[in-house]
């Protein structure tokens, strides 16, 4: 494979093949009459094979867009995806098939993304029975009878805590509470052994300790699985938790990106900061009034300065002309802020 050196506009360098998954300059424009949309405005991010990362950022600044960019359910309007130094959108065939079964999604809610007229037994089965040769291949042994198909999905229930897994197989969903819901979602993503699960917010429709139970679920199984997260979530603290790497959004770029500890102890833009002391106050981001306030139909062209300038209390000329690009600032941390906090 090439290797690819290469340092983009905003300030990211990277070697593509050392990395699992790359956002390089990913904008995604959604229409609406003569309104154009920026849900995701020159996205740069990336994650190493076996690191995660969280995306945290208030209701509509892009997260679940970039979550669906990531796995090719959504097409950026520019920009490329690349999955271990290959660009998504030329992937054909063999190749294409690979990418589906290293990258799964789970998605928030629990009481649609299963279908209710399939038990747990097929809905967990069938991305083994429609791979069932590489299935093989990876657990190095032949699964050619009925028996052995059931004894191989309760296994995986049994992994996702649904214990003994035996005895879910033939339950519909509606026996099913939401916790145990997203444990089955959970287990038919982990089938094949992915290499990347996206997770959209995957527990704020449970109850706190469903929540928790089910957090801490996916870090133990990240840890035996080997596989990486880009965890989509609202919530700092959880975030924290799941994945070693944070980035911020808001309105659709990037404002800050590091390690979750240091962003979370020593936030840099004015924006986390805000967000962080908000989300302290209320236990929670205000959805309902966002931070930023945009008015985008003003913006068809795009914002020319930072989307946090309207609303940032050390705002200056520049930060209403020009855009901050992502810079590093201090060791893996960086921010897109002309007037970063200081520690
Ligand atoms: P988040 O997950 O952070 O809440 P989203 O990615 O869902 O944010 O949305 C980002 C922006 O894109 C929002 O302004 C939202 O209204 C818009 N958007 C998302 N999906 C669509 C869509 N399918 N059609 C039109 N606009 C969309
Ligand atoms: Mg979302």
């Amino acid at each position: 494979m090439e290797t690819l050196i290469n340092k983009d506009k905003y300030g990211q360098d990277y070697v593509s093949r050392d990395y699992l998954l790359q956002f390089v300059d990913i904008t995604k424009i959604f229409k609406s009459g003569h309104v154009r949309n920026y849900a995701l405005d020159k996205v740069n991010l990336s994650i190493k094979a076996g690191d995660s990362l969280a995306i945290v950022g208030e209701s509509g600044s892009g997260k679940s867009t970039l979550g669906l960019v990531a796995v090719n359910l959504l097409k950026p309007n520019s920009g490329k995806i690349m999955f271990e130094g290959n660009d998504i959108s030329k992937l054909r065939g063999s190749a294409l098939r690979s990418f589906r079964r290293y990258t799964q999604m789970v998605f928030q809610d629990p009481y649609s993304s299963l279908n209710p007229y399939n038990t747990v037994y097929q809905s967990v089965s069938a991305p083994m029975k429609a791979n069932m040769a590489y299935y093989e291949s990876l657990i190095g042994e032949k699964v050619d009878s009925r028996d052995k198909q059931r004894a191989k999905v309760a296994e995986m229930l049994d992994m996702v805590g649904l214990v003994p897994g035996e005895n879910f197989l033939d339950l519909f969903p509606k026996k099913l509470s939401g916790g145990q819901r997203q444990r089955v979602a959970l287990a038919r993503s982990l089938m094949l052994r992915p290499k990347l699960i996206v997770a959209d917010e995957p527990t704020s429709m449970l109850d706190v300790s469903i929540s928790a139970q089910v957090l801490n679920l996916l870090a133990r199984l990240k840890r035996e699985l080997k596989f990486s997260i880009m965890y989509i979530s609202h919530e700092l603290g959880t975030s924290n938790y799941i994945s070693e790497n944070m980035a911020v959004m808001n309105l659709g770029r990037v404002v800050e990106y590091g390690p979750s500890e240091e962003i979370t102890s020593r936030p840099m833009h004015p924006y986390t900061d805000i967000l962080i002391k908000s989300m302290l106050e209320v236990g929670g981001f205000k959805t309902e009034e966002p931070l930023a306030k945009i008015d985008f139909s003003q913006y068809n062209g795009g914002m020319v300065g930072c989307t946090f300038a309207h609303s940032c209390p050390f705002v200056t000329d520049v930060c209403l002309k020009q855009r901050p690009l992502l810079e590093k600032v201090d060791g893996d941390h960086s921010v897109a802020c002309f007037h970063p906090l200081s520690h």
